[in-house]
């Protein structure tokens, strides 16, 4: 039994409409499509998974988009970014200058090198040459009022402080504080970077954000005992939800992210061929009586060349 979360399984947010969100990041980014299906809560959206080409956990951005989701904004109380290792940024700066996608940077944070990106629907996107090589996530951050209960939830989940930077923050005179964790037995995805700021600013759930951050149990043993442990320290934790691909339990921090824990299997190959991955609507068991008329409400969706870039 494991006493450390070793990274994140998945990060999902939400989006505007699926086409533009599919190309940018199969298109633009080389990221797989690894799952085609519908948000279980609200089957007349889809819910899309992309990933690595091994659809592995800590890998894995998964977004609800919304038709008519508004556009929403980044803030204290929400997770603001996601970051993906890279293993040559100057090669990934030229691919996107080729394709003619804008990107901010490359700035030097904690001694890597990154540039960040905007999704077509606003999410910050970030590519970071930390060593990791081209292996699924580098990090999430978090931005928060108060970063001391978050902290003691990452201490409590096996997180370390690695350090602690400051930056001045571009045109609002402020400065945002970064703190770094990791955990204390990294794989993939092993980074959790905690910022504050003091200039003002509100956050407003909506397109273009992050919906919750998910941690990795190697088996569902290990999400039993994280239940357990986390339900000690005061948390209030679901009781296992069964998605399909992975069991969750979830549960909000007293920063207000939502975190949840997801189990590595069964994994995506559970109901398609692991070669054909993304390639059908995939339903689960309850909603396949409805498989004609959740086909009728769901947009198309044309899966898009990838450019030159592979993530
Ligand atoms: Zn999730």
């Amino acid at each position: 039994m494991t006493q450390t979360i070793p990274g994140l399984h998945h990060v999902t947010a939400i989006s505007g409409p699926p086409q533009a969100n599919l190309d940018f990041y199969v298109r633009d980014l080389g990221q797989r499509l690894l799952k085609r299906t519908v948000n279980f809560d609200d089957p007349g959206t889809y819910h899309l998974y992309y990933g690595d080409r091994d659809a592995a956990p800590g890998s894995i951005l998964t977004f609800f988009p919304f038709m008519d989701a508004g556009p929403g904004r980044a803030g204290p109380g929400m997770a603001s970014a996601v970051a993906y290792a890279v293993a040559d940024l100057d090669a990934r700066m030229e691919q996107l200058a080729t394709d003619a996608i804008d990107f901010e940077g490359p700035w030097t944070r904690m001694g890597e090198r990154g540039i960040a990106l905007k999704d077509p629907h606003g999410l910050r996107v970030e590519l970071v040459e930390g060593g990791l090589g081209d292996d699924g996530f580098h990090s999430v951050t978090l931005w928060l009022k108060d970063v001391e209960p978050t902290t003691r939830i990452l201490e409590a989940m096996g997180y370390e402080r690695l350090g602690v930077e400051e930056v001045a923050t571009a045109g609002t005179g402020g400065h945002e504080r970064r703190r770094r964790f990791r955990s204390g037995a990294p794989e993939r995805a092993s980074v959790v970077d905690l910022i504050t700021s003091d200039a003002p600013s509100i956050g407003r759930p909506g397109a273009g954000t992050i919906h919750h951050v998910a941690f990795r149990a190697p088996t569902p043993e290990d999400q039993a005992a994280w239940r357990e442990r986390l339900t000690a320290i005061g948390l209030e934790v679901t009781p296992v939800i069964d998605r399909q691909y992975f069991d969750a339990i979830y549960f909000r921090t007293p920063g207000s992210v939502l975190f949840e824990i997801a189990t590595d299997p069964p994994g995506f190959a559970v109901d398609e061929d692991a070669d054909h991955l993304g390639e059908a609507l995939k339903l689960p068991p309850q909603y396949e009586p409805h498989r004609a008329q959740i086909e009728r409400i769901l947009p198309e969706l044309k899966l898009p060349r990838q450019s030159g870039a592979a993530a």
